[in-house]
């Protein structure tokens, strides 16, 4: 293949940043994504705007492209295995259709003998009564959920009534962990035990919404050991190819426990842009485009913040940075209360 295209589902800031890591790498982008204004429009090659369950349009994208990946979860099955059947698609929709499913990802975590918190699932609200031992509880929309949509914590099963929840949706009660703090490995798997893995990143969420992420992350050196183990466990077995993240939470007691796993690039990797030789995007790139695999070296330790609606604005106006800042605008139209909207990485020596 003397130039590969790549065909990206989702046209978020992750879309946006697998763009430019596959421009580095020669690698053609093309974006398909819901939104017109998409910030990825401003760093792919070709964008097609449709609806992710929209035949003819579905069917420009697969002509156009060599392989197709996706930035987010949340894709009908039906889209990414029509694509399958004549573009391969990776990470597999199976594994998509497994993740994006709150209680199928638990339920496939705790068969491979790896901790999370204690969970069950709520059809009605009648199913609650049973799960008084699950409280304080997060009850959750077991799918479309993201950055703590679709979330309710619960002391209390009275509390329910006032929150008017559709439970025909579909709702998984999750036990509160108590947290002492909350880390996240990302781990790009190219073939059999053939992977580059991240060193553990500590995080830092305010209303739910990640804020800081930092390397190192303050923890045991079991927790470290651990965390890369059981990372390296869950992409062995679902064989996956490209970057995948695994959210953890370490409670009072030392205890890890896997909260939720993505099937892409994550958020909390934004820093490996500038403080590895090789950021989690190209390392995606190369996995799913079956290009060479490059030892991954740490550069420097990190901090991300993520600036979060109005908090941009300072950063669109000046220019002030520091020699070791690095300021990442998405180009997001319009200004949205607890949107994501650019990120600062300080590196520090
Ligand atoms: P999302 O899909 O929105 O990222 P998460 O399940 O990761 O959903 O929840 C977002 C955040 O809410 C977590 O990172 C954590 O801070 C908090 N949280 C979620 N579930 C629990 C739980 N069971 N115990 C303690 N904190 C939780
Ligand atoms: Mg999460």
């Amino acid at each position: 293949m003397s130039e590969i295209k790549l065909g990206i589902i989702g046209g978020g800031q992750l879309g946006s940043m697998l763009s430019n890591a596959a421009q580095k790498l020669n690698v053609k982008t093309v974006i398909y994504c819901d939104d017109l204004d998409a910030p990825a429009k401003n760093f792919c090659d070709e964008f097609i705007c449709g609806k992710y369950d929209e035949k003819e349009k579905i069917n420009e994208f697969i002509e156009k492209v060599d392989i197709a990946t996706y930035e987010f979860e949340n894709i009908p099955f039906e889209t990414l295995n029509e694509i399958n059947k004549t573009k391969p698609v990776l990470p597999k929709p199976s594994i998509n259709r497994l993740i994006q499913h709150r209680l199928a990802e638990k339920d496939f975590v705790n068969k491979l003998n790896l901790r999370t918190t204690q969970y069950a699932s709520v059809d009605k609200k009648s199913d609650l009564d049973s799960l008084k031992d699950l409280l304080p509880g997060i009850l959750k929309t077991t799918t479309m959920g993201y950055d703590g949509k679709g979330q309710y914590p619960i002391k209390e099963i009275t509390e329910v009534d006032a929150l008017n929840i559709d439970f025909s949706k579909g709702y998984i009660l999750e036990k509160l962990v108590k947290l002492k703090k909350e880390i996240s490995v990302i781990i790009t798997r190219f073939g059999n035990n053939e992977y580059e893995i991240y060193e553990p990143i500590e995080n830092i969420h305010e209303d739910q919404i990640l804020k800081y992420s930092s390397i190192p992350a303050d923890i045991s050196e079991n927790i470290f050991k651990q965390s890369k183990n059981w990372a390296m466990d869950i992409a062995e077995e679902l064989k996956f190819i490209g970057t995948l993240c695994v959210e953890f939470f370490i409670d009072r007691n030392e205890n890890l426990f896997v909260n939720e796993i993505a099937p892409r690039v994550h958020n909390s990797g934004h820093l490996t842009i500038n403080a590895y030789n090789v950021s989690q995007f190209e390392n995606h790139v190369r996995a799913v485009c079956s290009l060479k695999k490059v030892s991954l070296k740490k550069l420097s330790n990190a901090k991300m913040v993520n600036l979060i609606g109005s908090q941009i604005e300072q950063y669109r106006k000046s220019n002030n940075l520091g020699e070791n800042e690095f300021f990442f605008d998405y180009l997001k139209k319009e200004i949205k209360a607890k949107r994501k909207m650019g990120h600062i990485t300080t590196l520090i020596k």
